[in-house]
């Protein structure tokens, strides 16, 4: 089955869409087959929250967009699952906040940090960080502290995007500002975030891009309040307020 092959008008296309990338991922060596499971815990938080960005969500992004746009070097990290779904929208965001990508895999080896390298610079990335693995995040057993010195290691700000609880904990205690994509407001990685982004990764990326773009003549002031104002314990509770009532 292509992308072609699914008729628009399923119902459930969009996620159809998203399930097939994946397995494709998984085929080209640049998912891996646990990146499967995250994918349908995912699609299962999605399909409670309606498969929709919340408003709550959308005001994150919006936060997301101001951290990034402010930060002194802004990195964003990238593992099998993401590159698989949303190359471009990573490499077009990467590009209006001018952050560093970098490979980062939970179930790392180096064969795979190659392939998602390599498929990102056919997607159009000019640089990918992740392959140098040069430093080490403290408190992680040695495969998954691995990072660059002058990417993650170095950054004030990181967008990690499905990271797991271990490593989002690990990178919020080494004092970065942490800006975690997960569909599941209970899960430990958006509880450690500075900014949780409760939403699915393919609608998230464009649109803290957008609000990027629309940012990008804002004052420093202006970017410094956004961020104050944000309440990462009212969106956690705003997401899942949505999934057990079925509103915003
Ligand atoms: P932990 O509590 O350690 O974080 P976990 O249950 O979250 O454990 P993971 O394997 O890291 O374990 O789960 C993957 C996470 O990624 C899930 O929370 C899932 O909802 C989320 N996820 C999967 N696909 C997407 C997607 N496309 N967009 C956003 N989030 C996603
Ligand atoms: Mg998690």
């Amino acid at each position: 089955m292509s992308d072609t092959e699914v008729p628009e008008s399923h119902p459930r296309y969009q996620s159809l869409l998203t399930r097939h990338r994946i397995e494709t991922g998984v085929e080209k060596g640049i998912t891996s087959p646990q990146g499967l499971i995250a994918q349908g815990r995912g699609e299962a938080f999605d399909y409670l929250l309606g498969e929709r960005t919340l408003p709550s969500a959308d005001e994150a992004e919006r936060v997301a967009a101001a951290h990034l746009l402010r930060a002194r070097h802004p990195v964003l990290s990238v593992n099998g699952n993401v590159a698989a779904l949303a190359p471009e929208e990573l490499i077009e965001l990467a590009g209006v906040t001018d952050a560093d990508l970098e490979v980062n895999l939970f179930n790392r080896t180096e064969e795979r940090i190659h392939t998602i390298a390599e498929h990102l610079r056919e997607h159009g990335a000019h640089e990918v960080k992740g392959t140098t693995a040069d430093e080490r995040i403290p408190g992680l057993d040695h495969e998954r502290a691995k990072v660059d010195a002058d990417g993650i290691y170095d950054a004030d700000v990181v967008l990690v995007p499905l990271e797991d609880g271990d490593r989002a904990h690990a990178l919020a205690e080494m004092g970065k500002t942490e800006l975690v994509i997960d569909l599941n407001p209970l899960s430990r990685s958006p509880r450690s975030a500075a900014v949780p982004i409760v939403d699915n990764v393919i609608r998230a990326l464009p649109n803290i891009t957008a609000h990027a773009r629309d940012l990008t003549d804002a004052s420093a002031e202006e970017l410094d309040h956004i961020v104050d104002a944000f309440d990462p314990d009212a969106t956690l509770q705003a997401a899942e307020r949505a999934i057990r009532t079925n509103d915003d």
